[in-house]
């Protein structure tokens, strides 16, 4: 069969289905890498592709694909598929570390336990926000398998990967190789599993699992939903868990609201230890800056410290990539880094956004998130896949592009109070619900690439 006439031939038909910016952004970049016992794997190019497109798109394609060639049972999505070729020599950790390292930097990573040095509890900023996750964290490092399993959730870019990895980091010091962690982010997990299954080396992808003392599993929300990496993670978790071996969890919602998990899965995580990571309030956000700056033995303005911190509220690594850039710029150009210089370079990383979006391009985006369309956005329905929706959209014309609510109002057919109601009800419970956070974030991701 060929693989990539058949995958063109397919893309031809989703192509009229999707709009000129979904399809480019989702499926352009796929390609078909093989094809197994029935089932087609597809490789795309990031995680939020892969995502959407097993949310919205699976059934669709598979149904396109099956029409082609009748012989067609299954199709899996796998990240930029840097899978070996099939052989049968015996599957070493060093040829499963390299199947994709995901979004950890495995240069640095350590190949046994494939945490990366850089995270330890000593350069974590602890506050309200993250105070009994740490706690928790630490005290696990004492008593293994004291809180079983530990979960920790919350939104993007506030420290989970820091935090988990901290744990692994620590067992290896104070332990030295007594006690054995293994980290790994879930799409990895997924991929190591897809790969076992596919060259007939499931046992040596269990067994590397197995033999860890601490299994440290980061993103779990991305297990959900495929059967077969699901039914391997249960079998492993219980393996480990029976064994008294502690496990630790991240993710980026609650266990209940894991909706494509497994109940069986989802009551276990909520059985153990769970823990959330918020934002981090005023004084962590100075306290990190001023980390950093004395790490890297520089120093800025209290004032322009003041305003990051103030400006900066919702997401760490955002925080920090500013005042990576002011650094860089003060060292290379040697300027003193100025409340202008500062409001310029904030004003691009967050707002680049509104110069370049206008509100139809808003609209545009939450409803194709949200399968809904446009007319449905603007229009009376009270439906809940409607209403949520309808006020995500006012959420992001104010935060993205400044609008006023009577400018919302008009624009949404509605009152200026029902904008600022819709705004201020968004802007109030992304703080709390994880969910919503990353559907905002995924939208914005759109956005950006669009
Ligand atoms: P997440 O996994 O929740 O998306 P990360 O753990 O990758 O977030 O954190 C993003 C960045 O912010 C990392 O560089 C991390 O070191 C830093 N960071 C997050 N929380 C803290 C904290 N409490 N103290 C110091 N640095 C932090
Ligand atoms: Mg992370």
């Amino acid at each position: 069969m060929d693989l990539e006439k058949l995958w063109q031939s397919t893309l031809g038909e989703m192509e009229i289905q999707l709009t000129k910016a979904n399809f480019s952004m989702w499926l352009k970049e796929s390609r078909p890498i093989d094809w197994r016992e029935g089932t087609l794997y597809v490789s795309l190019p990031s995680n939020f592709a892969k995502s959407w497109i097993e949310d919205k798109y699976h059934k669709n394609i598979l149904g396109i694909l099956r029409n082609k060639e009748n012989s067609v049972k299954k199709v899996e999505f796998v990240i930029n598929s840097q899978m070996p070729a099939p052989q049968k020599a015996a599957a070493s950790s060093k040829e499963l570390g390299e199947l994709g390292a995901g979004e950890l930097d495995l240069g640095r990573a350590d190949p046994e336990t494939n945490l990366n040095p850089r995270y330890t509890f000593s350069t974590f900023v602890v506050g309200p926000s993250n105070e009994l996750a740490f706690a928790a964290a630490k005290a696990i490092t004492e008593v293994i398998g004291k809180y079983n399993p530990f979960f920790i959730y919350g939104g993007v870019g506030l420290g989970k990967t820091h935090l988990i990895q901290a744990v692994g980091n620590e067992i290896v010091s104070r332990y030295q190789k007594k006690i054995k962690p293994k980290y790994v982010p879930s799409e990895q997990f997924t991929r190591e599993v897809v790969w076992g299954l596919r060259n007939d080396r499931i046992e040596s992808v269990k067994k590397k699992y197995r033999d860890a003392d601490v299994l440290i599993i980061d993103d779990i929300q991305f297990i959900g939903g495929k059967e077969k990496t699901e039914e391997e993670f249960f079998h492993t978790f219980n393996a480990l868990y029976e064994a008294n071996k502690q496990i630790i969890i991240s993710s980026d919602r609650p266990p209940q609201s894991l909706p494509t998990l497994e109940e069986r899965l989802r009551s276990r995580f909520e059985g153990g230890f769970v823990a959330d990571i918020g934002y981090p309030e005023y004084e962590m956000r100075v306290a990190i800056i001023r980390s950093r700056l004395s790490e890297a033995g520089r120093n800025i303005d209290d004032n322009v410290v003041d305003l990051l911190a103030r400006r900066l509220r919702k997401n760490i690594r955002e925080l920090e990539g500013v005042l990576k850039k002011l650094l860089f710029l003060q060292e290379t150009g040697h300027t003193e880094i100025t409340m202008a210089l500062a409001e310029e370079i904030i004003d691009k990383s967050t707002k680049n956004l509104s110069k370049r979006v206008g509100d139809a391009q808003i609209l545009k985006a939450v409803a194709e998130f949200f399968n809904v369309s446009i007319e449905d956005l603007v229009s009376h329905n009270r439906r809940k896949e409607i209403v949520e929706p309808r006020q995500i959209a006012m959420y992001l014309l104010r935060e993205i592009s400044e609008l006023s609510y009577p400018y919302i109002g008009e624009k949404m057919g509605r009152d200026h109070t029902t904008a600022i109601h819709s705004y201020e009800k968004i802007n109030q419970e992304v703080n709390k619900n994880p969910a919503l956070n990353q559907k905002i974030l995924t939208i914005k991701d759109i956005l950006y690439k669009s």
